[in-house]
This record gives structure tokens, sequence and C-alpha cells, in this order.
């Protein structure tokens, strides 16, 4: 509980959700409407639900990061990438099996010795974009060192 900006319109309100409660009611009602329109259209892409209804794009990506919606990657118009080893997923940010595997190391958080990368984990590849993962280009090479 706290002060904190609202994720949507920025102003501070006291919390525990991201977004102000005049904001979740609007929220609400831009929910309701997607889900009616996905159950009258099903398979619809985010683009054309955002175009029938008025809700953001953003917002729409942002439920199905929330895990609220389920789309496919057809109806994303891109697919979904796990954050972690990049396995294509069609809902939320983490494969189920890195899922497994988070949930485990934060139980071992707490051990000194905790930290390690697992054997074969990607650099941190954080720009997105390229599909195949390359290793030091001469861009990252900049970034890194200046
Ligand atoms: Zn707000
Ligand atoms: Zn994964």
């Amino acid at each position: 509980m706290g002060v904190k900006n609202c994720a949507r319109c920025g102003r501070l309100f006291t919390g525990v959700d991201e977004i102000c409660p005049s904001c979740a009611g609007q929220e609400q009602a831009e929910f309701d409407q997607v889900r009616a329109y996905l159950g009258r259209h099903p398979g619809a892409t985010v683009a054309e639900v955002s175009a029938q209804t008025g809700v953001a794009v953003a917002q729409i990506h942002r439920w199905v990061r929330e895990g609220r919606l389920r789309l496919t990657a057809e109806q994303l118009g891109e697919e979904l990438h796990c954050q972690r080893c990049g396995t294509p997923i069609d809902h939320g940010r983490f494969c189920p099996a890195c899922l497994e595997q988070l949930a485990r190391e934060l139980s071992h958080a707490a051990r000194p010795d905790a930290g390690k990368p697992p054997p074969g984990a990607p650099a941190s590849d954080r720009t997105g974009g390229s599909k195949k993962p390359r290793l030091h280009t001469r861009d990252d090479v900049k970034r890194r060192f200046g």
C-alpha cells in the first residue's frame, strides 16, 4: 500500500493496483468490450479488435501479458517469445519450463551461492526484434564498451 502514479493516466493515487480506481473502472469496461468482441469474432486479430472497440493495441497486449486475455500468435500478429529462453509461447512472458525453473530459483534465492547463470542461458538480449539471437554483433560491442 502506498502512493504511486497510475500506470494509465499518471495521476497519484493510493492503492495496491497498478492503476487508479477511476482507470480501473474504465479499463474493466474496455476489457468487457474486447472480450465480448472476441466472443463474437473468435480469431480476430489485435489490430482488428482495437479498430472495432477503440481499445488501444498496447492495452490489449498488456492484458495478454497479465494473462487476462489469451490470444494466439496469429491474433497478436507477432510471435511471443519466452523472455528467458526465447521459446515461442502463446501467452504470458515465460514458457512453462522456465516458469518452473524460475519458481525453483526463487526458492533457492536465499542461498549464498545462488545467482550463477544456468548453463546454456542466452546472453541478455532484450532488444527483441531479430528472431535469431546473435551474440557479439558490432552494435552489441559498442553498447557494452562504449
Ligand atoms: Zn488512472
Ligand atoms: Zn523459456
